[in-house]
């Protein structure tokens, strides 16, 4: 896990949200989730604290080293692209204000969408706020109430009752997600399945991406 302090010491730079660190940018499809198969322009801010053993995004857990960018040169990008669905992600976005870039996109009329792992306090305007809650780092109450969805990783047996314990957190609306965490992902599925067709509620979600990915030995798509 990265050390803590190095994002305390971040946020207390007064990053006031003019200007982020942006690790990367891509327009590609939605692979998980409520939103899997919709076109849609990642932006994925560098800095995570959490710590995910399985994380497949461990470069973003530092929040130095990446582009900085300022909100109108991420906006000026995502309007390159054909489609008004963005994507913020990370790392974990919920470490910076994003009410400014947020703002802004609203202004071009994008549909924003955020993929958080629920354990910081959520700034910003959005459509759909996807909760990911883990383990190593529990999310707030404030923000399971905001969720339109809550994706949950399952990794271990006792990760459905983890995935219980949020789902009675969230309000009655929102989506819920079990997703079979990749490299087990033999391992997961079948009592996923079952789950999933005891407890109705539940979906499935799969990164479709990754297994794209694989079968066409692609980085990206
Ligand atoms: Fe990786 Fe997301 Fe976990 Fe951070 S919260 S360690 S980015 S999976």
């Amino acid at each position: 896990m990265r050390p803590v302090t190095e994002f305390i010491l971040n946020m207390s730079a007064g990053n006031s949200g003019d200007v982020l660190p942006v690790m990367e940018s891509f327009y590609t499809i939605q692979g998980e989730g409520y939103h899997s198969g919709r076109p849609a322009f990642f932006i994925r801010l560098g800095g995570c604290d959490i710590g995910c053993v399985w994380c497949d995004v461990k470069e973003s857990w530092s929040s130095t080293g990446h582009p900085m960018k300022s909100c109108e040169e991420i906006v000026a990008e995502a309007l390159q692209e054909p489609s008004r669905f963005v994507v913020i992600t990370g790392g974990e976005p919920a470490l910076y204000d994003l009410t400014r870039l947020t703002r802004l996109l609203h202004e071009k009329v994008f549909e924003i969408a955020v993929e958080t792992s629920g354990a910081y306090p959520l700034t910003g305007e959005w459509d759909w706020i996807c909760v990911s809650p883990k383990k190593f780092k529990a999310p707030l109450q404030e923000n399971l109430e905001k969720a339109h969805e809550l994706k949950v990783v399952i990794n271990h047996t006792s990760d459905f009752d983890w995935a219980e314990k949020n789902a009675a957190a969230v309000l009655k609306h929102c989506k819920l997600f079990l997703q079979p965490e990749y490299d087990k992902f033999e391992k997961h599925i079948p009592p996923i399945i079952d789950y999933v067709k005891l407890h109705p509620e539940w979906s499935i979600s799969l990164q479709t991406h990754r297994f794209y990915t694989v079968m066409y030995n692609r980085n990206s798509y």
